[in-house]
């Protein structure tokens, strides 16, 4: 029996791809419509600190991990001195907090985009001229652009900094881009880490909206992101699935964006396109098995589907399955909500330009009142 901490899409693949080597999960979520839930062995309906819950995962799981990056530290700090726990607590805890992510980045020798500190009204204040036009980003608690907004002067900081709640911040430099990509990263106790070919990321509203692999980056600039991505594994002392996000700028420049210690929606694309998925990879962490091969079979692109899909109802999936190149994954979430990741398709083809040109077909059909 093997415990996951967080019952959304991630947990749900990781937990099918468990279910295919034989395994059973329990997973923690107190939504009791949760779409790993749904799928998993035992469903504990509970807060992520409530102790008799942790400590029924503690008893009846071998090792435990987690798929979303805020959940308490403390609770995984707690479970690994009863059960096998990874990622680390620690290790996760640098990942929730910008600020401790900026400066280990930093203490790894890793490009960041130029940011400031921002824990006062007078840190914005006083913030550098250089660092505007800029974004504010909360240091906690952010995802899919939420907790950010873009700032063109100190005047503009200051009251975002309020209107974030007077709460920890980084104030970055807006950075002109070429390109995002991400490279997700597997690293065993045993110190032998292996990446996932890196993922080109278009986002939409912050969003992230299409993932292209092979990237259509310099190979060099691929080859380095993933020394990054290892590094950063490797200075943690990492065991578990580890994604970072990069940007590209338009001078061809790589910088740090973010990790998150857990699989990520940018590597979706591994369960159709590569020998290993991120999710059997992050089981074979978690078991101590040896690594799989990350080999990518395919080019392919990956497309969320966010609810906004579902204005007239449930999409007609026709449009997606009656593409043979095309496979369709629904994460069995209740409710659709505009920007809510309710599923995602990838389309294989035989080179990543066909891929994404059907890809983007299928996607104008999903989104009629989206333009680009
Ligand atoms: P997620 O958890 O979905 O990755 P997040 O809320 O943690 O998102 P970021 O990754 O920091 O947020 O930012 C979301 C997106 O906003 C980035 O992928 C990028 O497109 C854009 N963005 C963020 N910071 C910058 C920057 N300094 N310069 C230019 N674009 C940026
Ligand atoms: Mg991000």
């Amino acid at each position: 029996m093997l415990g996951m901490l967080g019952g959304g899409q991630l947990g749900r693949m990781f937990t099918l791809a468990a279910h295919s080597m034989g395994y059973r999960v329990t997973v923690l979520d107190p939504d009791p419509l949760s779409p790993a839930g749904a799928v998993a062995d035992v469903h504990l309906k509970a807060a992520y600190q409530d102790r008799e819950a942790l400590q029924q995962l503690a008893d009846s799981c071998v090792a435990v991990t987690t798929e979303f990056e805020n959940v308490p530290a403390d609770s995984l700090r707690w479970l690994s001195s009863h059960c096998t726990v990874r990622p680390a607590g620690d290790a996760v805890a640098v990942a929730q907090d910008r600020i401790r992510e900026k400066a280990f980045f930093r203490s790894c020798n890793l490009g960041v985009a130029p940011y400031a500190v921002i824990e006062c009204d007078s840190d914005a204040a006083k913030a550098p001229a250089n660092l505007f036009p800029g974004i504010l980003k909360r240091a906690r608690f952010g995802y899919d652009g939420k907790g950010q907004v873009r700032v063109a002067n100190a005047e503009e900081a200051r009251k975002a900094f309020k209107d974030l709640g007077n709460e920890s911040c980084v104030l970055e430099q807006r950075i002109a881009l070429k390109c995002e990509i991400s490279a997700v990263v597997a690293r065993g106790a045993d110190g032998i880490g292996r990446s996932f070919p890196v993922s080109e990321n278009r986002h939409r509203n912050g969003i992230l909206d299409i993932s292209i692999v092979p990237a259509r980056v310099a190979p060099e600039l691929a080859k380095k992101a993933e020394e990054w991505a290892l590094r950063t594994a490797d200075k943690l002392n990492y065991c578990g699935v580890l994604a970072v996000e990069f940007f590209v700028t338009e001078s061809g420049e790589l910088l740090v964006n973010e990790m998150a210690p857990r699989p990520h929606n940018s590597g979706h694309y591994t369960i159709d396109a590569c020998m290993t998925s991120q999710y059997e990879q992050q089981v074979r962490t978690l078991c101590g098995l040896p690594l799989g091969d990350t080999k990518l079979m395919s080019p392919v692109v990956m497309v969320n589907l966010l609810g906004d899909a579902w204005q007239q109802g449930t999409p007609s999936w026709d449009r997606v399955l009656n593409l043979p190149e095309a496979k369709l994954h629904l994460y069995g979430k209740h409710e659709a909500r505009d920007g809510r990741k309710m599923g995602h398709y990838t389309v294989l083809d035989h080179s990543v330009e066909a891929a994404l040109q059907k890809a983007l077909i299928t996607r104008a059909a999903l989104y009629p009142d989206w333009k680009d």
